[in-house]
């Protein structure tokens, strides 16, 4: 196998790195963000460069029957497996904007860092996630892309003109309204079954890049009167250029409270919704006001340090944050008491749908939750030491498990079954022996 990959490395531009280079081997394994990979053991990483490499690395690994990861954002415990191929796309990453026609081309490696970095220059936007270091790819693919823009401006995945998608064949298409359009909608929600997306075409939407933003703080003795406070407020001012993320984030003297608010109107109209959550909430401290949305989009990543072992649940999709719900989050945060194992870890509670994502129907894209969907609450548990992850995780399940009678089930108020029987022929008709199988929400394609 070794004299394979020496063959194929000849043959592409990137490089290929094996376990015989012990190592540049040991880098790759522990650069993921996610520390869950860093024992895996991976027959081989491809460091592609460029749609080329992609074709070759997929027709290798085709024909000599090799698994395959795709890694980007290194976030996800997808991305690595032991012996498996693991196509590291992290370099490709260019992002070109054009102004005149308002699009941009992103690589399929580009993350959340690099498209800040382009369009930050600009008043252009595309809705993102809130992490600085995730993977575009993996997030429009996977879960559609949310954050404080979604409401505003949809989803991620809306805002895609085209994919430049390699099948398992090694083929490379065009994936958009015109070409391959049942794949489109299926790629919408469900896309990482079906290939390797190299780039992206995406739509930009005009906003200027100076909103207002901050993070106010509470002592978590006040925690959940705050997270009520501001769902009420949120639910009356019903706008959709107003975001919060509610996050409680467990500290390692305790959990602490910290309300993330967006507003992407007028700035006066933000400068009087932060005076009103101030004499609302009574923050202990708080820094609000017109700043660069980019700039605070990656404020968030101090709370999310590379290294730690994360465990995410899928969480739930709601489209009312009852009292309940947040009485359940809480006695679950309450339960973990003065043991500290979870320091570094973040639940939230986030006020990111309802406007334009929601306008969207099931029949334009595969993404399951639309319509009534208002709220996602989740967590990324983490821990610093691998010993307590089995605890980690249980405590995870457990936060899943107590709100699962509120979650809005996948395509509620469409024909699931009907869109499942969709998803499952364009997996048979894309990718039919499942190469693609490394990944949140796979397609079981089999008759
Ligand atoms: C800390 C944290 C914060 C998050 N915040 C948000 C958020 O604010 N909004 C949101 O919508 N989601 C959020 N997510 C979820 C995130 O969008 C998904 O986990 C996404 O898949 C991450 O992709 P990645 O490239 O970072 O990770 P990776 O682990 O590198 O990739 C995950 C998987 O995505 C697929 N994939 C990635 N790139 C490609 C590609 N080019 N072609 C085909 N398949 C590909 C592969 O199956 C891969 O294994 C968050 C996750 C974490 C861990």
């Amino acid at each position: 196998m070794a004299q394979l990959f020496s063959d194929l490395e000849q043959d592409i531009k990137g490089k290929i790195v094996t376990a015989s280079d012990e190592f540049a081997y040991e880098n790759e394994v522990n650069k993921s963000w996610n520390a869950v990979n860093r024992n895996r053991r991976p027959l081989a990483f491809v460091k592609v460069k460029g749609k080329e490499d992609v074709k070759k690395i997929v027709r290798f690994c085709a024909k000599h029957e090799l698994e395959v990861c795709v890694y980007n954002g290194g976030t996800s415990a997808f991305c690595m497996k032991d012996e498996a191929v693991v196509i590291d796309l992290s370099t490709m990453c260019n992002v070109q904007v054009d102004a005149e026609n308002k699009t941009a081309i992103i690589e399929g490696g580009a993350k959340v860092a690099d498209v800040n970095e382009a369009l930050g220059r600009h008043d252009f936007v595309i809705p993102l996630g809130s992490f600085s270091q995730l993977g575009v790819a993996g997030m429009t693919l996977n879960t559609g892309g949310q954050g404080f823009l979604s409401k505003r401006f949809g989803m991620t995945c809306d805002n895609v003109l085209e994919f430049d998608l390699v099948l398992a064949s090694g083929e490379l298409i065009k994936v958009s309204a015109d070409e391959h359009p049942e794949l489109f909608w299926g790629m919408k929600g469900h896309g990482s079954s079906f290939g390797i997306v190299t780039s992206m075409k995406f739509q930009l939407n005009v906003m200027s890049s100076q909103v207002v933003a901050g993070s106010m703080y509470f002592p978590f003795s006040r925690a959940k009167d705050v997270v009520k406070m501001s769902r009420d407020y949120s639910v009356e001012a019903d706008d959709n250029c107003l975001s919060f993320y509610m996050l409680i984030h467990i500290g390692p003297t305790g959990p602490e409270m910290i309300v993330r608010v967006h507003y992407s109107g007028t700035l006066r109209r933000g400068g009087e919704i932060v005076q009103d959550l101030v004499d609302l909430t009574h923050p202990y401290k708080f820094s609000c006001g017109p700043v660069n949305h980019c700039d605070f989009q990656k404020q968030g990543d101090l709370l999310l340090p590379s290294g730690r072992f994360n465990y995410n649940v899928p969480g739930h999709i709601l489209s009312e944050l009852k009292d309940v719900i947040i009485d359940n989050i809480f006695s679950c945060v309450e339960d973990i008491g003065t043991d500290h194992f979870l320091a570094g870890t973040i639940v939230y509670m986030a006020e990111n749908f309802g406007g334009k994502d929601c306008e969207v129907g099931y029949e334009e894209s595969s993404f399951p939750f639309r319509n009534n969907a208002r709220y996602w609450i989740g967590i990324n548990a983490s821990t610093k030491k691998e010993e307590n992850f089995e605890a980690v995780k249980d405590w995870g399940n457990h936060f899943q498990d107590i709100n699962s009678e509120y979650g809005i089930p996948p395509f509620d108020g469409g024909d699931a079954e009907q869109i499942m029987d969709k998803l499952k022929r364009l997996k048979q008709q894309y990718d039919p022996n499942n190469m693609f199988h490394n990944n949140f929400v796979p397609i079981d394609g089999s008759e």
